[in-house]
């Protein structure tokens, strides 16, 4: 272990729009002399955040996510992965001062923009410095360094009928259900466009580790398709937008080319199924008092998906990047929008660009900060 290392306990954090990302390093001690060395207060907090899955009303740790034998600086340890609302960070300040925070003078890597937000209230509250990190510098990082760490960390779906006559099929859609999770090898990744899909979507070119721009982005993302179901389906939670939109039916909220020619427009090729207009039937009375939330939600759910999907595959194209990486919060429990990308990446490029998914979705802001310790 390298003597010169900051001073436990150490944190990487992403203070969202929406949701605060904690990743916290749980060492391996080696040797009695270090425990002996463990603070009492140390001690504590690492029994609370490891023999724990649920902190207050709305924190939870993300169990499945948890990393073992990772080794930073020269530490080999544990990586634990917390979130939650970042409309709860006064009670997060609470907890941690409880739990002697405060006690410890010490300095979090942190970025979003609530590391500018709330830096005084973490200062007063828990003696805390935050040291400020780029978001975008950080989630690059993150996804690198995770994606180096964990040999299953990227994947796709696969279509049921892929690897046999991919070629020769109309790119009809497939029932989704039936699309199949497959690991992929990220080891040789550049060039890819990486699509952030958070509150808000960012969408940047990668060339390189320390190679990149920021090439597009869009402000209808994880929050709007959220705020929508609230609004139009009276959701209360992401979980229950979800649930209700993996029941639901878009078609009949949106209006599909076949409503409008009905059948295919085929000078050029345009299927019938494919949405022409998205809550296009929702001008009509009588459709509306028919609706259900189920569809709403699945209408909302398909709407935003899908324009992401459009503006990230322009953005491929234009670039001439064949791999798509799609990351963010907004594909938590939701395979849906997974699926639909990957068949709408598929289907709108004839084949030429792949649709990939990394299984710490949100974290990798957090984990990028949490890097910093290394440097
Ligand atoms: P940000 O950094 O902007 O908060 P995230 O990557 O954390 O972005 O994604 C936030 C989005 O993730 C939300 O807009 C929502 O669509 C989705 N989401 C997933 N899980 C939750 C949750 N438990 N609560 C709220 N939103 C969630």
């Amino acid at each position: 272990p390298d003597n010169n290392a900051p001073p436990m306990p150490w944190f990487g954090m992403d203070i969202g729009g929406t949701l605060t990302k904690l990743v916290y390093f749980e060492p391996r001690e080696t040797n009695r002399r270090e425990l002996d060395k463990e603070t009492e207060i140390l001690k504590n907090i690492r029994r609370y955040l490891t023999r724990n899955s649920a902190y207050g009303k709305t924190g939870r740790r993300d169990v499945h996510l948890q990393m073992d034998n990772v080794t930073i600086r020269g530490r080999r340890g544990t990586l634990h992965f917390i979130r939650f609302p970042t409309s709860e960070v006064g009670a997060f300040l609470q907890l941690a001062r409880s739990k002697g925070m405060a006690a410890l003078v010490n300095t979090i890597y942190a970025t979003g923009g609530g590391a500018y937000k709330f830096e005084e209230d973490f200062i007063k509250e828990v003696n805390m410095r935050l040291s400020k990190l780029d978001e975008l510098d950080a989630l690059i990082a993150g996804v690198l360094f995770v994606d180096s760490m964990n040999p299953q960390e990227c994947y796709y779906w696969a279509p049921p009928d892929q690897g046999t006559n991919s070629k020769d099929t109309p790119y009809l859609e497939p029932a989704l259900s039936q699309y199949s999770r497959k690991p992929f090898d990220f080891s040789n990744p550049y060039p890819f466009l990486l699509v952030n899909i958070g509150s808000g979507v960012s969408m940047l070119v990668v060339n390189a580790p320390n190679d990149y721009y920021r090439v597009s982005g869009t402000s209808l993302g994880g929050g709007t398709f959220l705020g929508l179901c609230c609004l139009l389906a009276g959701c209360s939670s992401f979980e229950e937008a979800i649930a209700l939109a993996a029941s639901g039916d878009n078609t009949t909220v949106d209006k599909l080319v076949r409503d409008i020619y009905g059948g295919d427009y085929e000078r050029f090729g345009l299927r019938g199924d494919l949405v022409a207009s998205s809550f296009g039937h929702m001008c009509s009375s009588e459709r509306r008092a028919r609706v259900s939330r189920e569809d709403l939600a699945r209408a909302t759910l398909v709407t935003i998906t899908n324009n992401i999907g459009s503006i990230a595959r322009l953005c491929a194209s234009n670039e001439r990047l064949e791999r798509v990486v799609f990351c963010g919060n907004f594909l938590r429990v939701n395979p849906l929008s997974m699926k639909l990308l990957s068949y709408a990446m598929s289907y709108w490029s004839r084949g030429a660009l792949k649709a990939l998914f990394l299984e710490h979705e949100g974290y990798f802001g957090a984990v990028g900060c949490l890097l910093h310790y290394d440097s």
